[in-house]
């Protein structure tokens, strides 16, 4: 599964559970994986197909596992990529988006702000040095939005491009994009 499939395989693959709950997002070369070894199947395909010397398989877009696994258990981890993917990697200051990012404290770690999903926002550097040892309201910065912890299903809405249509029934979103 090398060499012209490398593209392909790394595209991102909803993964469900037997209740068809979406548990996490991964990648086709993963999901491939899980599929062989008949831990999971497939449910919707890509265009594509992979090609291998001893096999053709169509590129899995959904896959459902044979496993149930409860969904609630799982949680979205706060990391610094995820921050940025819940902000839609917009500064939540100005708004600009295609600049590098950082992450701001709201209320400054100096002055007991912690490291969570309420305190912590996307924003980009000279919004960040702009802000400074200060609280929004102290630096007259408006957020776009108080942030907070995002869904299991807000985040895996976010994986949804133009080649992830197929998911969106299984996202709660509208059928068509
Ligand atoms: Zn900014």
């Amino acid at each position: 599964m090398a060499g012209s499939n490398h593209g392909i395989l790394n595209r991102y693959v909803l993964v469900l559970n037997q209740a068809y709950e979406p548990v996490m997002v991964t990648s086709a070369k993963r999901a491939v994986i899980l599929m062989l070894l008949g831990k999971a199947e497939g449910v919707v395909n890509y265009e594509e197909i992979i090609h291998s010397p001893s096999f053709e398989m169509p590129l899995p877009s959904v896959v459902r596992l044979s496993r149930y696994i409860r969904v609630r258990d799982k949680e979205i981890v706060l990391t610094r990529k995820n921050v940025l993917k819940r902000d839609n990697h917009r500064c939540q200051y100005c708004g600009r988006t295609s600049v590098p990012l950082t992450l701001d404290h709201v209320v400054p770690k100096q002055r007991g702000g912690r490291d969570t999903w309420n305190n912590l926002v996307t924003a980009c550097h000279p919004c960040n040095v702009r802000k400074g040892n200060r609280t929004p309201s102290e630096a007259s910065m408006p957020l776009l939005r108080p942030p907070h912890k995002p869904s299991r299903i807000t985040y895996f809405q976010k994986f949804v491009r133009k080649h992830q249509a197929a998911w969106r029934p299984y996202l709660f979103m509208e059928p068509s994009a």
